[in-house]
């Protein structure tokens, strides 16, 4: 048998290699216009950038060692300009001779790829006007960015577009990046392409988007031709570049097919079968030149990407060897990462879904890369696309950190055919470095199936009802941090007791920062015979449909020009407490303004879910958060001293009267049955007298607020050993003195109900029923092995040590039990 195979990168080399595994007797030969075999152009960026030092590591193979190691013919620079069909051979143009000559074949496999869409621009053949598409291309702006270049354009903002700006700003050029679109990444809904945008301003790259270039021209001076491009927008404005990067698309190169008579699709792609051939039996195609299944939609589609290409080549070469082989089809799942930013999909956006009329569900969700608690957890922004009958139709997700995981664990689900309530009971790795004990992927099904049971209806943020009410749950802090403009404000703590506050005629959409509050709040009004929603994302999803009302990123500076900070921005220390388990970071702060001089700035690097700790924090303590922002899993701030003197935190039996006299801080440190009952006793006791009490539960105390029964959760052993020894919930506690192997706690209930004292449960039914707050302490709950679901519904919140302080600082009594 003899195999010609025409292109010899992804799809033809993957082909050549695996036939010559079937049979090692076959004649194959294999075509190569360019100058290289099989070379890695998913790589061709980061030489640019000098991520990939080596130039030599992207040639993958040469001719002479595919000969050696396949013993198959690579014939470079040799490029196939017919096919007869009739009588199966192929008219070769020898690119280096310039010869023409004739070569047989019993199989033929086409690969040849596709190529940069050059749209006709005037300007466009200028030479620096250049592409990325192969080596000699890479080689081409590489030299221009040594030879000093130090500004250049990008047009188009799909993968290849945002590598290269990526690696063009990594080596110190000022990049402009115009597309079209008003977003960057197509395979992403706008919305979720927000955090890319937000990505390249902040690492300084100039975005244009909704704008195209009408003309590239380069001004005349005096005689002399400006060294300047100069790019022409359709707004008028003009940029100027040493160098332009045109990357606006690919078209299949099926020419050959389209002259040699084999049936192409409307958009020029090749049509294969199941078994990747064509309309001729004899001859196979594989790559970007063909038009492929589309998962989703079982109709043909041009996906040009690595992966498929790889796949397909090596059923086309089973099937060409005699072989049975299917090629399913693809789904499109592919993955970006731009600075500290990743981003990827699979499946189709919701646009492609308007457009194709079908009917879907969404939900979005915010949850941590890994375990909150331990270091470097970042937040995962996931979009789910499903349908009526569970089945996934697209999956996005952009984050620093585990994007990859998620999204591979999601197209392998759809591509299996699960439901996205299967999502739910995956079994997937979990240590705190890497997830969660639910992980991203679980929660995603949980949500999904909240919605299609009809649980919560969640609504997304462009399709509130004109007259609902919005309702924000969230805690006071995060409210002032930012929300959604004419939004009531009630946290969820204080819901049950002030829903007369809320309107019976008009639908609720409540929020909260992700949506899992918001979803409480729904419940909660729903069984109260509320019209509720839920808005699916929360605040963090509006902030990305409504960038102008998000904490605004800053720019960072030039590489090769940083830029001074003002003299009153000078930041006098730096610290990172990315590694600290709460208080730890608030702890440090503080430590490190109080050796400071009023007006200094600290700039601070922590975990991304400080945030909203810092904001009270920095709130209560007469400092100023002057800037806020992102690096990568991390938050960057900084904060300026102020006059005031940091009180220390309120401790003891009774605190610094400072706050507001109305308010009440408790402390419950303690498990004992006699103290958590003086507690709740003085708590309700002030909050009868109308004072606002805040009790913050922590260590033994979290205790009081355990389930008799709790769901089943997911525990590690140590966790699970620390559950069974300690008392587990109100009716459980002992005393602290004389309990005398549960004698004397059985006589003091005893008594208390013959004389009509209410039981720690009552009390704590009281205490609720007269708005008093629940808060349980995070760092104690992690240490404890404590979750959420344990404890009893009623906790308000789950906070650090920094919300405390904020509810000690505003108290006019703090008490430490
Ligand atoms: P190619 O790999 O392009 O090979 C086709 C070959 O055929 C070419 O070398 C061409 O010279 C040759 N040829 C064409 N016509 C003839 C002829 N008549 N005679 C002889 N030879 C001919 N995909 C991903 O999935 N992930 C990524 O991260 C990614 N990054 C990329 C970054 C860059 C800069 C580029 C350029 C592409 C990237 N891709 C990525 C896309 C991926 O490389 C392609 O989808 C894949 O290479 C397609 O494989 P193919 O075999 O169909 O075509």
């Amino acid at each position: 048998m003899k195999l010609v195979i025409i292109g010899g990168v992804a799809g033809g080399a993957s082909a050549a290699a695996r036939a010559r595994r079937l049979d090692e007797k076959a004649e194959i030969v294999m075509f190569e216009r360019g100058e290289f075999i099989s070379f890695a152009n998913c790589g061709l960026p980061y030489h640019v950038g000098e991520v990939i030092a080596e130039r030599s590591s992207l040639l993958v193979m040469t001719p002479e060692m595919f000969k050696a190691r396949t013993n198959i013919e690579a014939r470079v620079m040799q490029e196939v300009v017919a096919i007869d069909r009739q009588a199966e051979t192929v008219t070769v143009h020898d690119l280096r001779t310039g010869e023409h000559r004739q070569e047989s074949y019993d199989k033929l496999i086409l690969a040849t790829g596709s190529s940069p869409v050059r749209p006709p621009l005037p300007g466009l053949d200028d030479p620096d006007v250049l592409q990325l598409w192969t080596i000699p291309d890479m080689d081409r702006i590489k030299s221009r960015v040594d030879e000093g270049a130090r500004r250049a354009v990008v047009v188009g903002g799909g993968f290849i577009g945002l590598e290269i700006a990526e690696n063009l700003r990594e080596r110190g050029v000022q990049v402009d990046l115009v597309e079209m679109l008003p977003q960057v990444l197509p395979t992403l809904d706008a919305e979720m392409s927000q955090p890319l945008a937000d990505e390249l301003v902040h690492h300084g790259v100039n975005l244009h988007l909704g704008r195209r270039v009408v003309a590239i021209e380069r001004p005349q001076v005096d005689q002399a031709v400006d060294r300047e491009l100069h790019l022409k927008l359709d707004d008028g404005s003009t940029l100027t570049a040493d160098f332009a990067v045109l990357s606006v698309g690919v078209r299949p190169n099926s020419e050959l097919a389209a002259e040699a008579g084999l049936e192409l699709t409307e958009r020029k792609g090749v049509v294969v079968d199941d078994h990747m051939r064509t309309s001729d039996p004899d001859i196979y195609a594989v790559g970007d030149v063909v038009a492929c299944t589309d998962l989703v939609t079982g109709k043909p589609a041009q996906i040009p990407l690595a992966g498929p290409a790889n796949k397909q080549g090596r059923v086309a070469a089973e099937n060409a060897c005699g072989r049975d082989r299917v090629y399913r089809g693809t789904l499109g799942t592919s993955v970006v990462k731009l600075f500290n930013v990743n981003a990827g999909s699979a499946g189709h956006t919701e646009r492609r879904l308007k457009e194709s009329t079908k009917a879907y569900r969404k939900i979005y969700l915010h949850p941590a890369s890994h375990a909150s608690y331990y270091p470097g957890a970042s937040p995962l922004a996931m979009k789910l696309l499903f349908s009526d009958d569970g089945t996934i139709l697209g999956v996005q997700i952009v984050g620093a950190e585990g994007v990859d995981k998620r999204l591979d664990v999601i197209a392998t689900a759809m591509r299996a055919g699960l439901k996205v309530t299967d999502l739910a009971d995956l079994e997937l790795a979990y240590a705190p470095p890497f997830g969660s004990a639910k992980d991203p992927v679980n929660f995603a099904g949980m949500l999904a199936g909240n919605v299609l049971n009809g649980d919560s209806d969640e609504v997304s943020c462009e399709a509130i009802p004109d007259n609902a009410l919005l309702l924000d749950v969230r805690e006071p802090a995060e409210y002032e941090l930012g929300h959604i403009q004419g939004a009531a404000f009630i946290p969820l703590g204080q819901l049950r007791h002030r829903l007369d506050e809320l309107p019976r005629d008009r639908k609720i959409v409540a929020y909260c920062k992700v949506g899992l509050r918001g979803y409480l709040a729904e419940r909660i009004l729903k069984q109260n015979g509320f019209d509720a929603a839920n808005l699916t994302g929360g605040w963090l999803t509006w902030k990305m449909f409504n960038p102008a009302t998000a904490v605004p990123i800053e720019a960072a500076p030039s590489p090769e020009a940083p830029e001074a900070a003002p003299a009153e921005m000078a930041v006098a220390r730096q610290i990172d407490v990315t590694a600290l388990q709460c208080p730890g970071p608030i702890v440090r702060v503080r430590q490190e303004l109080e050796q400071m001089n009023p007006g200094q700035i600290l700039e601070l690097k922590a975990p991304r879910s400080f945030r909203s700790d810092l904001g009270a924090w920095v709130g209560n303590s007469g400092n100023e958060l002057v800037q806020i922002g992102d690096q990568g899993a991390f938050l960057t701030a900084r904060i300026r001293k102020g006059t005031a003197t940091v009180p220390a935190a309120s401790c003891g039996m009774a605190g610094p009267a400072a706050g507001s006299p109305d308010k009440a801080a408790i402390v419950l440190f303690s498990g004992d049955l006699d103290k958590a009952m003086a507690a709740f006793i003085i708590a309700i006791g002030m909050a009868a007298q109308g004072t606002k009490v805040d009790m913050f539960f922590t260590f033994w105390g979290l205790n009081v607020l355990r389930r008799d029964t709790a769901p089943p959760v997911q525990k590690d052993l140590l966790s699970r050993m620390f559950g069974w020894m300690m008392p587990r919930g109100a009716r459980k506690l002992a005393l602290s003195k004389m309990h005398m192997m549960g004698m004397g706690t059985g006589m003091m209930k005893y008594v208390m109900a013959k004389k009509n004292v209410a039981s720690l449960p009552e009390l704590i039914r009281e205490a609720r029923e007269l708005g008093v707050r629940f808060v349980a302490c995070e760092m104690a709950m992690n240490v404890m092995g404590l979750q959420r679901e344990e404890l009893l519904e009623s906790v308000d919140d789950i906070a650090g040590v920094a919300s405390f302080a904020g509810m000690a600082k505003s108290s006019g009594t703090t008490l430490f039990i």
